[in-house]
């Protein structure tokens, strides 16, 4: 096994509309789509799209979505072992896009919210043998927590993408991760520093490395990324010129990538460089986990 993903999963519920209802009015959408989401989904597919070994280590409801999303983990080649069902409702996000492409979310945790540390350890022998474990905190802070000590604690090396930018998220907690990777906003949170410009994006960088934080990667959208290696020197890496046509899931692109690379080579620089152009090439389609493409199609398109 390569990666265990402990994280999120979410259905996306797409009403694309003509306008926002007004309060107390029904409207009619023209159409409708259904795809398979969460963070921690979104990851754990596109690095087994790649060819990663991927344990999911999550939670869905007990829901009509729960088996559509059990399957889409299966049919991507992932180990669904530990996909517990709980009495709840599944994660979802019904989201509402209109013609000028803007869109209102609304998130639903649901089961998503029951992961918990006592799950890491009905897990734990299976994790153990894991040579990378990600993490991101659509579950709960405690669960996390619990994830980065079982990490030290068994020498794996955890890999956190502090998204959605969570604020009582303690740095302490997390600081013994091998890496962190924020984009912008997620930075500026975690290190109640400003980020407006690139010498604030360093010296915040920098202030999560003195923290103890060994590699932090912080990810510029279309300018690429930055890494603060282990003895703090910083590497720019610039993103791939691509049309971009819906950025959406481009972080979950780069940290599946990322981890994938990471775990075949352990060569870090590579892990980065690649991702850029894996996490760039999925920006140039609709959607997000099928905006990823596999194995095949990206030796095909890698320069
Ligand atoms: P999201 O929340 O939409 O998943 P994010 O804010 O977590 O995104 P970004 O920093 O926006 O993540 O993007 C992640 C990576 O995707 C970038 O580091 C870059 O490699 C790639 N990327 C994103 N947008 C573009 C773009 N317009 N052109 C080229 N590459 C892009």
């Amino acid at each position: 096994m390569d990666i265990a993903v402990i994280g999120s999963n979410m259905v996306d519920l797409i009403a694309y509309i003509n306008r926002m209802p007004a309060e107390g009015e029904t409207i009619e959408a023209p159409d409708f789509k259904m795809g398979c989401g969460g963070k921690g989904a979104n990851q754990a597919i596109a690095a087994a799209k790649l060819g990663a070994e991927v344990l999911m280590l999550t939670r869905v409801g007990n829901d009509i979505f729960a088996d559509n999303t059990i399957e889409n983990f299966r049919q991507n080649g992932i180990d669904t072992r530990y996909i517990f069902k709980s009495d709840a409702s599944s994660g979802v996000a019904p989201i509402f896009v209109d013609p000028e492409s803007r869109n209102s979310i609304i998130i639903v945790k649901g089961a998503n919210k029951l992961l918990s540390p006592a799950d890491i350890e009905t897990a734990a022998e299976d994790i153990k043998k894991c040579k990378l474990i990600v993490l991101q905190l659509e579950i709960p802070t405690e669960t996390v927590y619990a994830a980065v000590k079982f990490g030290e604690k068994h020498g794996i090396p955890v890999l956190l993408n502090p998204a959605p930018a969570q604020p009582d998220l303690v740095l302490e907690h997390v600081k013994s991760c091998e890496f962190i990777v924020p984009n912008e906003t997620e930075l500026s949170l975690l290190t109640g520093m400003p980020v407006d410009n690139e010498d604030d994006i360093r010296n915040a960088a920098a202030a999560l490395h003195q923290a103890g934080v060994k590699n932090v990667i912080v990810t510029l959208g279309s300018k690429g990324a930055l890494w603060l290696n282990q003895n703090g020197e910083e590497q720019m890496f610039p993103s791939h010129k691509v049309n971009a046509r819906d950025t959406t899931g481009a972080g979950d692109a780069f940290i599946g990538c990322f981890s994938h690379v990471y775990v075949k080579t352990g060569d870090i620089a590579q892990a980065i460089k690649t991702a850029n152009f894996y996490a760039g090439d999925s920006v140039t389609r609709l959607g997000t986990q099928s905006s990823y493409h596999d194995r095949a199609e990206f030796v095909a398109d890698y320069p």
